[in-house]
């Protein structure tokens, strides 16, 4: 295990971005585009996926492709990813089959590689061609006031281009540039349910990740120390969250929180997302399960918050109890539950049968149990119904 951990730290980031659009046959309109993100290692690699459905309505899809090396997929989130020689299908799970027609679903997979790590340049949605065209840089993802720089990848050539990201439809997208005050106002209130004392929020003009403000929080250590701003969340079904955090203090070994979600239907206790053991972890208040367990392999499994950077956290939580999250484009293994019991992971997480999480709002702040201070920023907080780009 010590090798695994020194082989994630030293992660080469290839942040490798394609997005394929194409036709089967040339003129008519694209069926599919695939955004293929890669996080790589010496010996291998996570690829974050994104497939749009760009034909009709589908309520069922395969994705595949054909791997040009030794590749070997070993594991897969929010698809059923399976491999037969080089050739990988990756199928919907029950909860993201249904694709209307510019809609897109989102999975992971883990795999182990030696050589070369080419993109695939063959995927099919099902059984219909997306490269008809071949690769293309048009991004698919629409356009607002974000931009970030992400290196493209093909199997053949690295160019960098300025790609526009965010939050397209979603119904909470603030970048906090509109704020006058000296703390946040509008859709956010600031406080904590329970005692408030030493932590303190704040819009910060001299830190931001888009534009020129943020909020700052100063989170105190100590249980009456809690402070939040947050905004309610309406609608049912699946929630995708998006999120930029920098922070000062490496994640302490005590358990802490910051970002909470109000569970309706779990006596209205929090779903939190904090840290624990100096790693990222979930926590739900009404049973203090863990995602991952606290064993040191469920903790290897997760990942620090890396200090004096922003981190792009991207959760989702859909109603049928499943979660998945990723840090910096990257789906964190140890923190997905993906529904099925996985030792270290989510085994005691699923212990709680029929969790089926409601959430009605967001709250990002900073809440301590006992050790653990620290000063945070956040910034481009989106919440929607699908997922949302970092
Ligand atoms: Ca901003």
């Amino acid at each position: 295990m010590r090798n695994l951990l020194a082989a994630v730290a030293a992660v080469v980031s290839i942040a490798g971005l394609v997005v394929i659009g194409g036709t089967s046959t040339a003129g008519a309109a694209p069926v599919c585009a695939v955004d293929y993100k890669l996080n790589q290692w010496a010996t291998g690699f996570t690829a974050n996926v994104t497939v749009t459905n760009q034909s009709a309505p589908v309520t069922s899809w395969k994705l595949t492709w054909t791997f040009a090396g030794n590749q070997s997929v070993s594991s897969g989130w929010s698809a059923d990813v399976k491999q037969s020689g080089a050739v990988v299908t990756a199928s919907n799970m029950p909860w993201n089959g249904s694709l209307g027609t510019g809609a897109s679903a989102q999975f992971g997979f883990q795999a182990t590689y030696s050589g070369t790590n080419a993109v695939p340049t063959d995927f099919a949605f099902n059984g219909v061609s997306c490269s008809g065209d071949g690769p293309t840089t048009t991004s698919t993802w629409p356009t607002d006031t974000f931009t970030t720089t992400t290196t493209t990848t093909t199997s053949t050539t690295t160019t960098t281009s300025t790609v526009p990201v965010g939050c397209g439809t979603a119904a909470v997208c603030d970048d906090f540039e509109q704020q006058t005050g000296a703390t946040p106002t509008g859709r956010w209130t600031v406080g904590a349910a329970n005692c408030t004392g030493q932590g303190s929020v704040a819009i910060d003009s001299s830190v931001a990740h888009s534009g020129r403000k943020s909020v700052r929080v100063n989170g105190a250590s100590g249980y009456c120390n809690h402070i939040f701003f947050g905004t309610p969340l309406t609608g049912t079904g699946t929630v995708h969250g998006r999120f930029y955090v920098r922070h000062t203090t490496a994640l302490p070994q005590q358990h802490v929180t910051f970002m909470a979600m109000k569970d309706s239907a779990d006596g209205g206790k929090d779903l939190r997302m904090g840290g624990q053991s100096s790693a990222l972890q979930w926590n739900r208040e009404s049973d203090d399960a863990t995602l991952p367990e606290q064993s040191p392999t469920g903790v290897s499994k997760s990942k620090p918050l890396p200090t004096g950077q922003w981190n792009c956290v991207q959760f989702t939580v859909d109603p049928a109890g499943r979660l998945s999250t990723s840090l910096n484009g990257s789906v964190v293994e140890g923190l997905v539950a993906d529904g099925v019991s996985t030792p270290d992971i989510d085994s005691q997480w699923l212990r709680k049968t029929n969790w089926r999480p409601a959430v009605t709002d967001l709250r990002l702040g900073w809440e301590s149990y006992g050790d653990g201070a620290n000063t945070l920023w956040y910034d481009d907080v989106a919440i929607g119904s699908s997922p949302i780009a970092c």
